[in-house]
C-alpha cells in the first residue's frame, strides 16, 4: 500500500506543471488553452490508475472490493444482534438466560448467529456469538446452543431466508400477556378483530394490521424438528406471531427491522392491556386507516428501523463509557 502511495504520488507529479499554468494564467489564458490543460490533465491521471492498478498498486479490484462488503455486511450483522441482545435485556423484555434472538449471515440462507446458552444477555457481545449451521453444527464461536432456541429459529429462518433473516423471540411481559388472556373470537366487539388478541386501538398497533398470526396451539416446548416446522408454518407469512400461552415471534428482513418491531409490539400491547384494564370497550381504528398507516410504516421501514436501532446503539455506547469512569 506504501509502494502503491509513492507511485500515485510519483505520477500526480507529471500534473502539476499543467495546474500551476492554470493558475498563473487561467484568468488569461483562452477557453480553448483552458480546455485542452483539463483534457490533458484527465490523461495524465487516468494513466496514472491504469498503471497502478496494472502493477497491482492499487487494491481496489472487484472482487476485493467485494470481500470487503461481505466482511463489513457479516460484522455489521454481528453487532447490531449483539446490540439487540443488549437493548432487550436493557428494557426488560428477556427472561433469565432464555429466551433467543437470531440472524443469518450474510450470503446464507442456512447458518445464523446465537446467543450461548448461559449468557446473560447483558454478556453477549458481537464476538461471542455463535454460528451454527440447520444441522445443528456449531461453525464458529463456543456453545451451548439452547434446544429450542435451534429448534424454533432453524424452521423460521429456512421457511423464508429473506422475509425471515432475523427472528427475535422472547416472553416479552405486555405482548406474551396477550397470549395468556381466554377468550372466543367473535365474543366481545375488540376480540373479534382477525389480528387478535393484538387489535387495532392504537398507532402502535396499526404497524402491524394483518400481519400478525396467532397460534393458539402450545405442546410445550419446541425440543424437535417438528414442533419448530409447525411454528414455522403457523406463521403463515406474517411478520409477527403471538404463541398462545408462550410468547412472541418476530421476524425482519434485517435485525434493525426485527428490533424495531419488537420494541413496538411491546408498546402496543402495553397500551391495549392498560385501555382494556378500564373495562370499558375499546376505540378500534377504522380498518381503512389502520392498514393505510401501516403502509406508511412499512414504506420507511428500513429507514426508519436502522436509525432506530443506530440511537439504541449510541444509548449502550454512553451507557459503557458511564460503567467505565
Ligand atoms: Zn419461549
Amino acid at each position: 500500500m506504501v509502494l502503491a502511495s509513492w507511485t500515485m504520488q510519483r505520477l500526480q507529479r507529471l500534473a502539476r506543471p499543467f495546474r500551476r499554468l492554470r493558475r498563473d494564467f487561467g484568468g488569461r489564458m483562452s477557453r480553448h488553452h483552458v480546455f485542452s490543460q483539463r483534457l490533458l490533465q484527465d490523461w495524465v491521471w487516468s494513466v496514472a490508475l491504469s498503471v497502478s492498478r496494472h502493477m497491482g498498486l492499487l487494491r481496489t479490484t472487484p472482487a476485493e472490493a467485494a470481500e470487503k462488503t461481505a466482511l463489513a455486511a457479516k460484522a455489521g450483522v454481528r453487532e447490531d444482534l449483539a446490540a439487540a441482545y443488549r437493548l432487550c435485556h436493557k428494557m426488560g423484555l428477556n427472561e433469565g438466560v432464555c429466551n433467543h434472538l437470531t440472524a443469518l449471515l450474510p450470503g446464507s440462507t442456512d447458518r445464523f448467529l446465537v446467543n450461548r446458552y448461559g449468557l446473560l444477555w447483558s454478556e453477549v457481545t458481537a464476538d461471542n456469538l455463535v454460528l451454527v449451521d440447520a444441522s445443528g453444527e456449531i461453525i464458529e464461536g463456543e456453545g451451548p446452543v439452547e434446544v429450542t432456541a435451534f429448534q424454533i429459529h432453524r424452521a423460521i429462518h429456512l421457511a423464508d431466508p429473506e422475509k425471515y433473516a432475523c427472528v427475535l423471540h422472547t416472553h416479552m411481559p405486555y405482548a406474551t400477556a396477550l397470549c395468556c388472556i381466554a377468550s372466543t373470537p367473535g365474543e366481545s366487539s375488540h376480540l373479534a378483530h382477525p389480528d387478535w388478541p393484538l387489535v387495532m386501538c392504537h398507532q402502535n398497533s396499526a404497524r402491524f394490521h394483518g400481519d400478525v398470526a396467532f397460534d393458539a396451539c402450545f405442546n410445550g416446548l419446541v425440543t424437535d424438528s417438528t414442533e419448530g416446522e409447525r411454528l414455522a408454518a403457523a406463521m403463515q407469512g406474517k411478520r409477527v406471531m403471538l404463541h398462545k400461552n408462550h410468547g412472541v415471534i418476530v421476524c425482519g428482513r434485517t435485525v434493525a427491522e426485527a428490533f424495531d418491531d419488537l420494541y413496538y409490539l411491546e408498546k402496543a400491547a402495553q397500551i391495549q392491556l392498560l385501555a382494556m384494564s378500564t373495562g370499558r370497550p375499546l376505540e378500534l381504528l377504522r380498518d381503512g386507516v389502520a392498514a393505510g398507516t401501516k403502509a406508511v410504516f412499512d414504506n420507511e421501514k428500513a429507514s426508519a428501523a436502522r436509525l432506530h436501532l443506530d440511537a439504541w446503539k449510541r444509548q449502550i455506547a454512553r451507557d459503557d463509557a458511564l460503567a467505565i469512569s
